[in-house]
């Protein structure tokens, strides 16, 4: 798919903060450098539905896709679905994990997603000695993004303990550089611009090491995983008398390049050093559901200071249009209320590119990146349903995006029986 967009007219489109008719748009490049809402443009093409910005899908491990439907066939806790996702750990090759990746990201592209920020700890081979190019998995992930159309952004992370002074042991041996300062040395030789570094956890990096990763990833994006799990509080408050949030805070992790992944298990004290600091919150609604997680203070991080981002995690379910309005629905079921978001925020939280270092990617809107994802608005599921921002955040669904466009090129037009027989090959490849 190789056909780029240079003027069109979209029928619908979310553009300057609501839903307008007939908005034409001219792409320059990979740039949008008109959007007109009731214009003209005699002999352009017509799209047909409502066109929404690209979303960002800003926390993801590829290599999770292949447990969707396996690690829920028995009972089990967090740390069961650990074990099985180490299994699959074990198993990835830089081939493997080209295929896999490639047909993950594609599934992402056909649901809406644009851009992808994939924290990536699979770095060694399975005995943890480096590949003879340190990057090598790095290397897979990007030409995956390539062949899949999405735009990449890897958080190559730091991950060197199994927790709070234990050593690594089993396939952690592949995340690991040794320490912070090897996983420094090796960051500094990342090919790419488009890249950010990662805190696995309080867990995974000793307390007297994460600064080491804050600084070498100044000016770029730093992500890291955050009282997802009461156990993770626990262990932290025994070996270091603070919070995960507190001991980030206090090694000047947290800031507004800084995202704080799923952040559930919060102190008041929690809530304002994120919120203070502008840390962005990334909430991963279906896999915190799917881990029985629990729910996070989404919308107190939000009145507190912290822009709220999203992400599909371990792809249980990968589905921008459900993770938005679950960010909503979730506080319902918590509060017992309703009316917490706004569509309008819930598409602004689903579109927020800026904690992945993006600042030109997230709106339709001259001099923003030609991002374009078009649903379907005559489906049985949006049909009806008011043909506004209403359907994007209420009703649609992945199956109903139609049409992608990303930097102006059409990377998604609708095959979707492609995508699923290249999930069906690269997943059964990982298990055989
Ligand atoms: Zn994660």
């Amino acid at each position: 798919m190789t056909t780029s967009v240079t003027t069109a007219v979209l029928e619908r489109a979310w553009v300057a903060g609501a839903v307008r008719d007939e908005v034409v748009v001219e792409v320059d490049g990979d740039t949008l450098v008109r959007v007109e809402p009731g214009g003209s443009a005699p002999g352009a093409e017509r799209v047909r539905g409502l066109t929404l910005p690209g979303l960002a899908n800003c926390h993801s491990h590829a290599f999770h896709r292949a447990l969707r439907g396996r690690t829920q066939r028995e009972r089990g806790t967090f740390w069961t679905w650990r074990e099985q996702m180490y299994d699959l750990a074990g198993r990835l090759d830089p081939d493997g994990y080209l295929r896999l990746a490639t047909a993950v990201y594609a599934e992402m592209v056909a649901a809406g997603f644009t851009t992808v920020g994939e924290f990536h700890y699979l770095h060694h081979q399975p005995d943890g000695t480096p590949y003879d190019d340190p990057h090598e998995m790095a290397h897979a992930l990007a030409e995956a993004a390539r062949a899949a159309g999405i735009r990449l952004v890897l958080l190559d992370t730091c991950y060197v303990s199994s927790g709070f002074g234990e050593p690594v042991e089993g396939v952690q041996r592949r995340y690991s550089d040794g320490d912070a300062d090897r996983w420094a040395e090796r960051f500094a030789t990342l090919p790419g611009k488009t890249t950010g570094a990662a805190i696995h956890s309080v867990r995974a990096v000793p307390a007297d090491q994460v600064a080491t990763v804050a600084a070498a990833a100044t000016g770029r994006p730093l992500h890291v995983h955050l009282s997802e799990q009461v156990a993770e509080n626990d262990a932290c408050l025994a070996a270091h008398g603070v919070t995960p949030t507190r001991l980030l805070h206090d090694a000047g992790v947290l800031g507004p390049l800084t995202s704080a992944v799923h952040a559930t298990h919060l102190t008041d004290d929690d809530v304002t050093l994120l919120g203070s600091t502008r840390t962005t919150t990334c909430l991963c609604p279906t896999t915190e559901r799917d881990l029985g997680d629990g729910i996070g203070p989404g919308r107190a991080l939000a009145a507190a200071g912290s822009p709220l981002s999203l992400g599909t995690d371990s792809h249980a379910v990968v589905d921008p249009w459900e993770e938005m309005r679950a960010l909503e629905l979730d506080e319902r079921l918590a509060t017992r209320q309703r009316g917490h978001w706004t569509a309008a925020e819930l598409l602004a939280a689903g579109a927020r590119h800026d904690s992945l270092g993006l600042a030109d990617v997230g709106a339709i809107a001259p001099g923003q990146r030609a991002d374009l994802v078009t649903l379907a608005l005559d489906t049985p599921t949006t049909a009806g349903t008011g043909a506004d921002e209403h359907t994007a955040v209420w009703a649609a669904t992945a199956a109903d995006v139609r049409r992608v466009v990303r930097d102006g090129r059409v990377v998604f037009d609708g095959d979707r029986d492609a995508v699923g027989r290249a999930l069906a090959a690269a997943i059964e490849e990982v298990w055989s």
